[in-house]
């Protein structure tokens, strides 16, 4: 953990573009809340194969007006360079400079794998068509890519990435806060050294976090998802264990050095705020 504790720790946000007007809505009061923390940046997620670009670059815009930093994330999967170029110039000519470079999953249906196969060769694209300007946040996984042969060959792909010029890095979430110190040891070992922020998604549903940690390939631990699964539908009691759960993985991240933590809101402001508030976090 050596490498990260030189670096002065950040909190960032994510959200996703809402798909109704009523979510727009929702997401602005979210948002308002949000920025009394003092965000690092807001980040925004990109559907693979452009689904939601529009939504990604409206909800970016509206963050930017607000006056807080602004990263939309973008995925090369199912893209051409030329619609990526655009994207890029667009973001330039809208004031952005930060950008999270994705490779994104195929979306059912889709079957081009697109003219980048990998996010190192977006990192690279992106650093070719517009140098320095932009501050790259790549991917890690902590507890290993669900597509990857080997956590080596994970790691060996995690460092095309930084070698291709990504400038710092978000984690998968996790919930074992030893999957992220050896990770991070092991990029040390290969002389990374970029911050590697982990990300931090609060417990708020079980049935959805179960669902998606499958699909993403993030470790519910036994003892945990067994607790969860007793709640049931108190949700209320649900929400405290895990806000209880969260804030400790993250105390326990930045006592060992963690550089900031990146919180996956699910546009919802409660969650992010109070782990916020307990740990007295400021940038
Ligand atoms: P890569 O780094 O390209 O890795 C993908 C897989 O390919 C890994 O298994 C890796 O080991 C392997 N690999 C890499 N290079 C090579 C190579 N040269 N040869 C062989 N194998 C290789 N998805 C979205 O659709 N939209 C989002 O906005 C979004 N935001 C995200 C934000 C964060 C912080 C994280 C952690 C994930 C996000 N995702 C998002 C999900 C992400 O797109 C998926 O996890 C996707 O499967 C991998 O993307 P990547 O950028 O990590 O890919």
């Amino acid at each position: 953990m050596e490498s990260q504790k030189k670096y002065k720790p950040a909190f960032s946000i994510e959200f996703f573009p809402p798909k109704t007007e009523e979510g727009k809505i929702k997401l602005r009061r979210t948002r308002e809340e949000l920025a009394r923390l003092n965000p690092a940046y807001i980040s925004v997620t990109y559907g693979a194969g452009g689904s939601t670009q529009q939504g990604t670059l409206d909800t970016i815009l509206e963050i930017k007006n607000a006056g807080i930093d602004a990263a939309p994330h973008l995925t090369c999967v199912g893209s051409t360079k030329e619609n990526i170029k655009a994207l890029l110039q667009t973001y330039i000519n809208n004031g952005i400079s930060r950008i999270v470079a994705l490779r994104g999953d195929m979306p059912s249906g889709m079957h081009e794998m697109g003219e980048l196969r990998y996010a190192s060769e977006l990192v690279e694209f992106i650093r070719a068509e517009t140098g320095d300007h932009f501050h790259i946040e790549v991917a890690a996984y902590p507890e290993i890519h669900p597509q990857a042969k080997s956590a080596t060959a994970d790691l060996e792909h995690f460092k095309r990435k930084v070698d291709a010029g990504a400038s710092s890095a978000i984690t998968q979430y996790f919930y074992n806060a030893d999957a992220y110190f050896c990770f991070v040891d092991d990029c040390e070992k290969i002389g990374l050294d970029i911050p590697i922020v982990p990300g931090i998604m609060p417990i708020t549903n079980y049935k959805n976090l179960a669902r998606f940690s499958e699909m993403c390939g993030a470790e519910i631990p036994r003892w945990l998802r067994k607790h969860l699964e007793d709640f049931g539908d108190d949700v209320a009691s649900l929400r405290a264990f895990g806000q209880q759960v969260s804030t400790q993985l993250a105390k326990t991240l930045l006592e060992q050095g963690a550089p900031g933590l990146h919180f996956y809101s699910m546009n919802q402001a409660d969650s992010t705020q109070a782990i916020w508030h307990e740990l007295q976090l400021s940038n």
